[in-house]
């Protein structure tokens, strides 16, 4: 196979952690010279300060999202017998986290425009048993604070937030984490705010909350070896968060260089919408955290999206599809009784969408190239249709 040279990778993180290298490492050492590898002193900091930088008063430090997810809703107590409504377009670890609880999940459509839960579907599936609705903050937007708690407040839930790929985002006013009674977060290495390895983190202003959760990441520990919780052990490594620590007086410069990463796309992909090429709406300015910049290619467009993403990689610029197979399709899951057609917006965007290029540190030309790529190649396209 012929291998083609990256022009454009999808992520760079080197470009991330060269310049605090010397910050990262003395962190690194800090852990190594005091050799407090469980639970240590940097993973109490780190959980004030993240929790402190989201909005909200407690951070209780895990192993992974996923882990944040299924051990946050524990300590909500949610579980068997209830229901809890979630989108069918997010990544695939927001519905193992309520299935791991022994909860229902109820999956909804999405809104075309910005790819976040439709609350109005949500409204049509809330029953006597539903008790809490995830609201997915997918590709570092989150879903409006006001209509989920308009929501909540109606049908009486709870918002438990995945905001795995929304770290420090806002929106009128708050900020992804502080809206609910809980929020879940991630640090794979690729997310805004990544660790060398995986690391999660459960946020809340409710000391309950927190409590049962320190428990439940510790063999459901309330002292050592008095269980009061059948827990687990899911506790976030204090050499990760001596990592994240360093790395996290660096985010919200990390987020606004994303967000005008995507003003730049947005402005130079613009011309492209008559051609199919659209965008997905941003309904929250600066506070959207472009996680991702995710593209719709549409049935006005003269190539399929698998063209453009097999001729984008030839060119050696690497995307990605976030997420090819919404959660009711995914063959784990057939069981639940959901089928093709369920939810006609998630299924259209799992075939349209495209995630283009998207790291602190992309530069202006890089991006001037993916869009002129994209370009050549539709036009080209419509050139030769024009002489058939
Ligand atoms: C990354 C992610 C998760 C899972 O986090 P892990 O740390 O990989 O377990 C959950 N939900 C969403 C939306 C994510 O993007």
């Amino acid at each position: 196979m012929n291998k083609v040279a990256i022009r454009v990778p999808f992520v760079d993180l080197n470009l991330q952690h060269q310049p605090i290298q010397n910050q990262i490492e003395q962190a690194v050492k800090g852990v190594l010279n005091k050799g407090d590898f469980i639970l240590g002193k940097a993973v109490a900091d780190f959980e004030a300060a993240f929790a402190a930088a989201s909005g909200t008063e407690y951070g209780v430090g895990v192993a992974s999202g996923t882990d944040a997810i299924a051990l946050g809703l524990q300590a909500c107590n949610i579980g068997v017998g209830d229901e809890v409504i979630l989108p069918a377009n997010t990544f695939v670890a927001t519905l193992i986290g309520v299935l791991r609880v022994g909860a229902k999940p109820i999956l909804v459509d999405c809104d075309p425009q910005t790819a976040l839960i439709d609350l109005e579907a949500a409204a049509q599936v809330v029953t006597s048993h539903t008790k809490a609705i995830i609201p997915v903050h997918l590709y570092g937007q989150m879903v409006s604070p006001k209509q989920l708690l308009d929501f909540a407040a109606t049908h009486k839930l709870l918002i438990f937030e995945d905001a795995a790929q929304a770290h420090l985002a806002e929106r009128e006013g708050y900020r992804a984490g502080s809206v609910g009674i809980a929020a879940a977060f991630s640090f794979y290495p690729s997310k805004n705010l990544g660790a060398f390895g995986d690391g999660g983190m459960l946020v809340t202003k409710d000391l309950d909350v927190a409590q049962k959760m320190v428990r439940l990441r510790n063999y459901g520990a309330a002292q050592k070896y008095v269980h009061v919780e059948s827990g687990t052990n899911s506790r976030l490594d204090t050499l990760q968060a001596a990592v994240l620590l360093a790395k996290l007086p660096y985010l919200l410069q990390w987020n606004c260089d994303r967000n005008s990463i995507a003003q730049q796309y947005d402005i130079e992909l613009a011309p492209l919408a008559s051609a199919g090429i659209i965008l997905i709406q941003n309904q929250s300015g600066t506070g959207h955290v472009y996680h991702l910049y995710v593209i719709k290619i549409d049935d006005a467009c003269s190539l399929e999206r698998q063209q453009i993403q097999d001729k984008l990689t030839a060119a050696g610029i690497q995307t990605g599809i976030h997420y090819p197979i919404p959660c009711h399709l995914q063959p784990a899951f057939t069981y639940l009784g959901y089928q093709q057609g369920d939810f006609p917006q998630a299924e259209k965007l799992a075939k349209q969408i495209l995630s283009l290029p998207m790291y602190p540190g992309l530069g202006s030309s890089q991006i001037k190239e993916v869009v002129a790529e994209i370009t050549v190649m539709i036009s080209g396209e419509q050139q030769q249709l024009l002489y058939i």
